[in-house]
């Protein structure tokens, strides 16, 4: 990254300009059009962002078309050898990938490194391409015939990411993506796109050939292109719903393979033998943490039986002792909102819930905080009821909804009933009920005891329903599957004591 001209923004300020890393080197972009990137801490632009032209595009993708004719051909030791090499680069560099995307997300800075360690468990998953990528064989298949498959790259493959895990979620695609022998245009959030720039120049260091991993910082100018485009065989996108359709018919449309993940409306169900101070503990970290800017962020907690109004009492205690604050100060456990659009954006469903007959035990717009950073306080709405919108939309910040239900088969209809099905959990004592639910859960992801419940590395990740277009998940087994193409080549070698030549077989008689 470089910084430009302090007169050319504001006066006193100097704004980093964010380039797009474009066949192994750092460029500006050059289409003219630009976005601000903010510190949302501080509400301060920080920087600025070129936003690629279809040309800007065009050239980012002939440099992975002319990478690929290589990178295919290169070995699986020597690809395992460089993933190795970014591995450690990224371990040695957490901190600092950490630093730059809290401070244009927002997240305090313990959650960045969280972000950053579950990013790394993909590429330690990439590090095993050698087994990944094993192929099968049949001998025998018939007289002197043999069956293989293997599992051949695709070509150029695009990821599109969002805003809430500038790092995590680009690394859920390139290293598998990469591993494979595919090369890989990233196009970032415009919101936060220092970290996953910093992670491709990491990538560079490693001794990737240039071409391997572009970025082409954009909008919709540049996602259209990469959907359209002839040589672009596969998209991986992840963000919100709707993005994510327009995402899989467009792209589909132009015979491309796609996976696109969406947005959620994760509940966790409390049944009333449920150890409360646990489901409290996790019902405050899993709505509240990361300002609740995460897919996974439990946004309804489902209170089954009696188990409402002691919930209740011990999440609002728990919430009264949450430190909001700038993401880099140690004492913070919830950072600011993105942008002031989506704190504005959030705050006003708070209204909206109490207009729709929500009770508000804790009402986060009361919170006030100095300075004009994208700050807002913890809600808890209570007997919410689903035709209510604070239940029906996916709000994505710190607002938790508590959903009274009378028995488990309610709950169970009420998360059949949501749009989406990305995850689910249960709280409960009782290991009979819980297995019960992991049948039960209309939903890809489901946690016991655990209100998160995101797979490791080598599972895969990804919901149902409205959460997930497409065939495959991402990352793990099904990230690997998504990458390949399958090739099987049958051949037929006869006996070779029938051969005209005498090789010293005996003859079969
Ligand atoms: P978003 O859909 O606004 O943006 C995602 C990406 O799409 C960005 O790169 C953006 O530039 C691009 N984009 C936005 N509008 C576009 C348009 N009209 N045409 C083409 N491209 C467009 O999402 P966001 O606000 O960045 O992220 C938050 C959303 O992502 C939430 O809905 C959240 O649930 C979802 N999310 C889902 C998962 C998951 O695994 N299911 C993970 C993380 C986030």
């Amino acid at each position: 990254m470089s910084t430009v001209a302090p007169e050319v923004l504001q006066p006193g300020l100097e704004l980093e300009r964010i380039d797009h890393l474009i066949d192994g080197r750092l460029c500006p972009g050059r289409s003219g059009r630009t976005s601000p990137v903010f510190n949302p801490a501080t509400g301060r632009q920080t920087g600025t962002l070129g936003l690629a032209s279809v040309e800007e595009v065009d050239v980012a993708v002939a440099s992975a078309k002319a990478a690929y004719q290589t990178w295919r051909e290169v070995s699986v030791a020597k690809r395992t050898k460089l993933m190795f090499n970014y591995r450690a680069l990224v371990e040695a560099n957490a901190e600092e990938i950490a630093r730059r995307l809290s401070a244009e997300h927002g997240k305090v800075l313990s959650d960045a490194m969280g972000e950053v360690a579950r990013g790394l468990e993909n590429i330690e998953f990439a590090c095993g391409l050698a087994e990944h990528l094993k192929g099968s064989y049949n001998e025998r298949a018939s007289t002197g015939v043999d069956v293989y498959s293997v599992r051949r790259p695709l070509g150029v493959v695009a990821g599109i990411t969002p805003f809430n895990f500038p790092a995590m979620v680009p690394l859920w695609m390139f290293p598998n993506a990469i591993a494979c022998g595919n090369t890989f245009i990233l196009k970032p959030s415009e919101r936060d796109p220092s970290a996953p720039t910093f992670l491709a120049e990491l990538f560079q260091e490693a001794g990737f050939p240039p071409g391997v991993l572009s970025v082409l910082h954009g909008d919709k100018v540049a996602v259209d292109r990469l959907l359209e485009h002839d040589d672009v065989k596969a998209i991986s996108f992840v963000g919100s719903t709707p993005i994510a359709k327009y995402v899989y018919t467009t792209a589909a449309s132009h015979g491309k393979r796609v996976q696109a993940l969406g947005g959620a409306k994760n509940h966790m169900v409390v049944l009333p033998d449920a150890d409360i101070d646990l489901a409290a503990d996790s019902a405050v970290s899993a709505a509240y943490g990361s300002a609740g800017e995460r897919c996974m962020a439990i946004s309804v907690a489902v209170a089954v039986g009696g188990a409402g109004d002691s919930l209740v009492a011990a999440i609002k205690e728990r919430m009264e002792k949450l430190r909001i604050g700038p993401g880099d100060d140690h004492t913070s456990e919830m950072g600011p909102l993105v942008t002031r659009e989506h704190r504005d954006r959030v705050a006003d469903y708070v209204g909206i819930g109490a207009a729709e007959g929500a009770s508000v035990v804790v009402d986060g717009r009361s919170q006030t905080f100095e300075g004009d950073g994208f700050f807002l306080g913890v809600t808890l709405l209570d007997h919410v009821t689903p035709d209510m919108s604070v239940y029906r939309d996916e709000i994505f910040g710190p607002v938790l909804c508590v959903v009274r239900v009378d028995t488990y088969h309610d709950a169970v209809e009420l998360l059949a009933n949501n749009q989406w099905g990305n995850g689910a959990a249960i709280f409960t004592r009782d290991g009979g009920a819980a297995r019960r639910f992991q049948e039960d859960a209309d939903a890809g992801m489901v946690g016991i005891n655990v209100p998160i419940p995101v797979p490791v590395g080598y599972h895969s990740f990804g919901g149902w329903k409205d959460s997930s277009f497409g065939d495959t998940t991402i990352y793990g087994p099904e990230g690997i599957h998504f990458y390949t193409r399958p090739k099987v080549l049958t051949s037929r070698w006869p006996d070779p004591s029938s051969s005209s030549v005498d090789l010293g077989f005996p003859t079969n008689t």
